[in-house]
């Protein structure tokens, strides 16, 4: 069976790598972005089955990109779960309405993420 692709969209190295780290053990395929522009030129010639977006980035924020993926007809339909050092109701408000499936806190519970990715994935499989 192929790979699932897992785009990671976050400018600190430290979580990048552990994410990604995490994500590979359990079979993904990653993609790693730390740019508005790099995650632009990924999405040009993948779609991945999930995005993880870091809320705060240094060429922009993680919702506007969020925003954007979003209204690409092509990509509308990857999940984005929004990743954020902010654990504060209205942020969790604000990534939703930006379109995001979900939300998660840093620092990232390594046990946890490969569930909340594979729950989302299987959920969007079965609706599309
Ligand atoms: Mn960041």
């Amino acid at each position: 069976m192929e790979k699932k692709k897992i785009l990671i969209i976050e400018d600190n190295p430290y979580n990048m790598r552990l994410m990604s780290d995490i994500l590979q053990i359990h079979g993904y395929d990653v993609f790693a972005a730390s740019s508005k522009e790099e995650t632009l030129r990924i999405l040009d010639d993948h779609k991945p089955s999930l995005i993880l977006m870091d809320i705060s980035l240094k060429d922009t924020d993680g919702l506007t990109l969020t925003r954007k993926i979003k209204s690409n007809p092509l990509l509308c339909d990857v999940p984005i779960i929004a990743v954020t050092a902010h654990a504060m109701e209205n942020n969790k408000e604000d990534a939703l309405t930006a379109g995001c499936e979900s939300y998660i806190t840093k620092p990232i519970d390594t046990r946890e993420l490969p569930k909340i990715i594979e729950r989302i994935i299987e959920y969007n499989s079965d609706r599309s």
